[in-house]
């Protein structure tokens, strides 16, 4: 019988950097600009010419034929089975968005749940033409950022500058300037990431080359907006549509056979907004699969630290009066919790200096892990 052979190949395919193309589309030859330690970075952010039609929509900020520097877009999170990340059709192009819908019934929903909503919110993000000092002969780079993470910071000290101090101008092609950004690591939870702590800005002592200005990227053209059956069906298969799908993601207690019936939620009264213990923390269930076995929680000290596939059977109810049968060791299959519950949220929505200038809907803190 003939076999098929096994192939690596759609897996050497995957970029490293784990950064599969599901939002952006980087041109083969077009190198990421991604800060990966904290440190200073200079660059150039290069205007381009905004494109007269973009299937993403119109750039929001600029007209088409103008010379801008950014494109904002916004992506929801953790979608699908393979928890990616998707272009929000509505919130970017002014197109129906399957998520956005679910989202909506939920919040009209008396019942609904609240985190779940927050969870699929949609998250602000911007594209940037950056010229990397570091590699000046790797082009103009892309870079693709939380606007929480740099945008943000650039837009306080462009509103924040004295007039003479010609910030506004950071981008301009003849009479731009060199931002020298100071990346700081923040933790969140179990999550590190990079975020724009300083930005100086220092005038270029020439213009942009020619060259430069050329290899800025249409970057309203490199936004992926997935046709709305596709994504709506990408997203069902995480609400249980699709039982197989949940099926995988649950992990497969080593001590015992899968076959004999698990404990589900209806067998312990567990429902959709409960407390429950988890591992010696207080959770809240943002979901429970189809078949009722498994769940997914929210830890209630870190709305950030979201678990999915814990069995029913390891959680308790509060006052069930067993608080011995939860926080064991032999469980093991997932990240130490230890830590977890000691870093606080305060500092949400955007750090300490958040302010008036971000609009309040959808701004929460997103941080790019
Ligand atoms: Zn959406």
């Amino acid at each position: 019988m003939a076999r098929k052979k096994l192939s690596a190949k759609a897996w050497a395919e995957k970029p490293d950097t784990g950064f599969v193309q599901t939002v952006v589309k980087i041109p083969d030859d077009v190198e990421e600009f991604s800060p990966k330690k904290e440190g200073t970075y200079r660059i150039d952010i290069i205007p381009y010419v905004v494109p007269d039609k973009s299937a993403a929509g119109p750039n929001p900020n600029a007209a088409p034929g103008e010379l801008h520097y950014e494109r904002t877009f916004f992506i929801h999170r953790d979608i699908g089975v393979d928890e990616q990340r998707y272009v929000c059709p509505k919130r970017t192009a002014g197109k129906p968005c399957p998520i956005c819908e679910h989202r909506k019934e939920i919040m009209e929903d008396p019942n609904g749940d609240e985190d779940l909503a927050k969870a699929l919110a949609p998250k602000q993000r911007q594209l940037w033409n950056v010229f990397d000092h570091e590699e000046p002969g790797k082009g103009v780079k892309v870079w693709e950022v939380s606007y929480h993470l740099f945008g943000k910071q650039l837009k306080r000290e462009v509103m924040h500058a004295d007039e003479d101090d010609g910030y506004e101008y950071f981008a301009d092609p003849e009479e731009g300037m060199t931002l020298r950004v100071g990346m700081e690591e923040q933790k969140i939870g179990k999550n590190s990431f990079l975020e724009a702590a300083t930005i100086g800005f220092k005038p270029r002592t020439k213009a942009l080359p020619k060259k430069v200005l050329d290899g800025a990227h249409p970057l309203d053209n490199l936004i992926i907006i997935y046709p709305y059956d596709k994504l709506k069906t990408i997203f069902l298969h995480e609400e249980g549509v699709d039982a197989e799908g949940d099926e995988d993601e649950r992990p497969v207690k080593r001590d015992e056979p899968k076959k004999t019936k698990a404990v589900t939620a209806d067998d312990k009264g567990i429902g959709k907004g409960d407390d429950v213990a988890w591992k010696g923390q207080e959770w809240t269930v943002l979901k429970i699969t189809g078949d009722g076995e498994s769940l997914t929680l929210v830890n209630n000290d870190d709305e950030d630290l979201i678990k999915k596939g814990v069995l029913v059977e390891d959680v308790e109810l509060p006052g069930n009066g067993e608080e011995d049968a939860g926080p064991t060791k032999e469980g093991g299959d997932s990240e130490p919790t230890a830590g977890q519950s000691s870093t606080k949220k305060e500092e949400n929505n955007g750090g300490s200096t958040a302010s008036k200038d971000d609009s309040v809907e959808d701004d929460d803190w997103d941080a790019d892990w």
